[in-house]
């Protein structure tokens, strides 16, 4: 990577048309900050974004990083519940430079991995942009350089940089599905998994849940845990897995061909989950580590909702075909009113939008073009990391 002369040193704060001196003071509203240059423009300050940040700081390359929001990590912080536990053990979810402490648990809450994100930031000098929206990244290929527009607090500025890193996740938008007929008609709470704290708020309600991924299965524990009469929409099929299944499966990938591994797994969850088919939770042919290969549908790692499920205290519904008012019908014919909707639903990126010469490392969907292991590398300078 080359380096830029108009920088002294990593995260260089730029100097906008209004600062004074200092990069974060305004005194007009809708000035526009002068061009500025720097090697690397980083997109985002999740996990990925101040990874790439920290091991380009380690190596002297100047660098910034722009986040839309006030603080790094923004996902953990301010947009998942309470009792989220990392559904991966600790030595998968590490960043670089700095392992997880032995003291720390093996599947360790959310508070504890920001924590662990605070400190990485700090240790590492790296210093996100925050407030900083990036609407928009254009290719010069006369120059052969990144062109970046982004909203500031109070103006727009302009940077170009060599390379451009795309840290902006797989969770950028929450997913609406379009195929809930009705839904506009609802009328108690709509709420999105993603501003789901906890089910305090829920209790004695009849809540459906839409979704049957890792947060949606989750969520309807929560609830049913905090006095709600939770129900759950299950309409696809998929493998359900402790965390240990996980964590066993992912070691023995590491020695052992996908085929077995999944046949291994599969023997355990059968073992301990029986078959759940007349609960409504089919399981699909391929094996939970094949399955995740082929149709990105992560295994559902059980945290007690398998229980709960068992015991009734949370309901399994099929497909919806409408929702009416507060009633809902659903396909095999049952209807009930529900007092609120909670979909777990999903994320998309959203990062074509911005990304505007999206062609040389995004397909239309916003998803890498390239294949694993050949993903995180585009042309013209631009990479992505997740
Ligand atoms: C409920 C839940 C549980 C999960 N559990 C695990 C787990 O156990 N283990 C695991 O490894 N992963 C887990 N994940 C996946 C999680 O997404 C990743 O671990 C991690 O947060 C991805 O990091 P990231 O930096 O790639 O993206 P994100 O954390 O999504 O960060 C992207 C950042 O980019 C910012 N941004 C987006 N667009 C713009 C823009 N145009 N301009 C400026 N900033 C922008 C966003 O505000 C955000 O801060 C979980 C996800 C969810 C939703």
């Amino acid at each position: 990577m080359s380096s830029s002369s108009s920088l002294h040193g990593p995260n260089t704060a730029p100097m906008s048309a209004s600062s004074n001196g200092n990069p974060n003071s305004s005194e007009n509203n809708d000035i526009v900050s002068d061009h500025h240059h720097v090697s690397v423009v980083i997109v985002g300050a999740g996990p990925s974004g101040i990874a790439t940040s920290a091991l380009l700081n380690s190596h002297s390359v100047p660098n910034l990083v722009f986040e839309r929001e006030d603080c790094c990590a923004s996902l953990w912080k301010k947009r998942s519940y309470d009792r989220l536990n990392l559904h991966l053990a600790k030595g998968y979810c590490s960043l670089p430079l700095m392992p997880h402490s032995f003291r720390t648990s093996t599947f360790m809450s959310k508070y504890d991995f920001i924590a662990y994100l605070d400190e990485y930031v700090s240790r590492f000098n790296v210093k996100p942009r925050y407030c900083r929206h990036v609407d928009s990244a254009v290719c010069d290929e006369d120059e052969e350089i990144w062109k970046v527009k982004v909203t500031g607090p109070d103006q727009y500025e302009y940077y170009s940089s060599d390379f451009l890193v795309v840290a902006t996740g797989e969770n950028n938008q929450a997913i609406i599905p379009a195929d809930l007929p009705g839904l506009e008609s609802f009328t108690g709470k709509v709420v999105h998994a993603c501003d789901y704290k906890n089910g305090e708020s829920f209790k004695d309600k009849q809540v459906l849940v839409i979704g049957c991924g890792n947060s949606g299965m989750e969520i309807s524990n929560d609830l049913a845990d905090n006095g709600a009469h939770a129900s759950l929409v299950i309409r696809s099929q998929m493998h359900v897995l402790s965390k240990e299944m996980v964590a066993i499966g992912m070691l023995l990938l590491d020695y052992l061909p996908v085929k077995i591994v999944d046949k291994f797994v599969s023997f355990l969850a059968k073992f301990r989950y029986q078959d759940l088919s007349s609960y409504g939770i089919h399981r699909p042919d391929q094996g939970p580590f094949l399955f995740k290969a082929l149709t990105g549908k992560r295994p559902v790692i059980d945290r007690g909702t398998i229980n709960k499920i068992r015991s009734k205290q949370i309901k399994v519904f099929p497909g919806i075909v409408r929702i009416n008012s507060n009633s809902v019908e659903f396909n095999n014919g049952a209807r009930q009113s529900f007092d609120a909707i909670l979909l777990a639903t999903g994320y998309k990126s959203v990062a074509h939008k911005w990304l505007k010469d999206y062609k040389y490392l995004l397909n239309d969907d916003g998803k890498p073009k390239g294949n694993y292991p050949n993903h995180w590398k585009g042309e013209k300078g631009v990479y992505c990391v997740a």
